[in-house]
């Protein structure tokens, strides 16, 4: 299939391209009172949920990593996907993650150190993440904004909403890291929404960045719960183009094939939260109980294909865990360290 990657220099720069419809819905503050689900008896996280949000992160990885394979960097488009029907396992040695990771990592740690999002440290943490390798495949917008952060971690507020002309970034930067938060709080879907609002913002000041980042939090609970569906996402999504998408995904029957899906739906082509998060949450709800299977078909679509594999992965890993995809597969993948 000819990928519009191939003939687009700039498709590693996520945040470069921007939609030129700035009316989109504002986002609002979860509803608390929703929260009928929520366990007095519980804390926000309990030791189930903290291996949850491990196994999530290890998906994530392992989504990132694969997918990264796929990039016309490696492969030429139509040879990718040739070898990804044909479900070749990617031939390299090594699968090194990429940005998608490096920010999950930074999330994962200070959610383990602080218990909740503290935004002024997760600046800090993702500027410190950068710097120590800033060749991970950041997109444009983030290379504006980690060194500024490393600078004046406590302006996150100001630097993040300041790009892109003060409309701030609607990039999938903000969902493709997010997925393990979600794992982590799934006894309480409002506590998920706003911890991945909260954990969006340092970077993705955009209305649907954010949105963005609720979706696939949202879906991670929701997979950790065995209730994932993409029309349940779709209802927790504050309004705009990424809840309209995932209203279309969810109309989509699971026979359609991936490649159709993602003509459809976008698969990360224009670098936009709204283009990415449909087909990535449709792919995962198409295969929650087999990560293998949810990662050969979010392949399938092209596109952006290392964050919609990332965001796959993190959504059905935080179920299934990585235990059954192929060994070489995990052996392969470059360790979280
Ligand atoms: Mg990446």
């Amino acid at each position: 299939m000819a990928g519009m990657t191939a003939g687009n220099p700039n498709a590693r720069q996520p945040d470069s391209r921007r939609d030129p419809d700035r009316s989109y819905g504002t986002y609002r503050s979860p509803d608390r009172n929703h929260d009928s689900d929520r366990s007095p008896d519980r804390s926000p996280e309990s030791p189930d949920r903290a291996a949850a949000a491990r196994r999530s992160l290890e998906g994530l990885a392992l989504g990132d990593a694969f997918g990264e394979r796929w990039f016309p960097l490696f492969r030429e488009p139509q040879r990718a996907y040739a070898e990804i029907r044909a479900r070749e396992t990617p031939a390299e040695p090594e699968w090194p993650w990429t940005d998608d990771t490096a920010m999950a990592l930074a999330v994962h740690r200070v959610l383990d150190e602080c218990g909740v999002v503290d935004q002024e440290r997760l600046a800090l943490a993702f500027a410190l993440a950068y710097d120590a390798d800033p060749g991970r495949g950041y997109g444009y917008g983030m290379h504006m904004l980690l060194p500024a952060l490393l600078a004046e971690p406590a302006r996150w507020r100001a630097l993040a909403g300041g790009l892109f002309d003060g409309g701030g970034s609607l990039g999938n930067g903000a969902a493709m890291r997010v997925a393990p938060l979600g794992a982590r709080f799934a006894d309480d879907l409002g506590l998920v929404a706003e911890q991945a609002a909260l954990s969006a913002e340092v970077t993705h000041a955009h209305p649907q960045g954010i949105a963005g980042a609720v979706a696939v939090a949202v879906a991670a609970a929701l997979s950790v719960r065995s209730e994932l569906t993409v029309a349940a996402v779709a209802e927790a999504t504050p309004p705009g183009p990424v809840r309209d998408g995932l209203a279309r995904a969810a109309e989509l029957p699971f026979t359609t094939e991936p490649v159709a899906a993602a003509a459809l739906l976008g698969s990360g082509r224009a670098i936009r939260a709204d283009d990415t998060v449909p087909f990535a949450v449709w792919t995962a709800a198409r295969h929650r109980d087999d990560l293998t299977a949810a990662l050969w078909s979010t392949a399938e679509g092209s596109g952006d294909t290392d964050t919609t594999c990332a965001i796959t992965g993190g959504i059905v890993a935080a179920r299934t865990g990585t235990g059954a995809v192929p060994a070489v597969w995990r052996a392969r993948r470059e360790p979280l360290g």
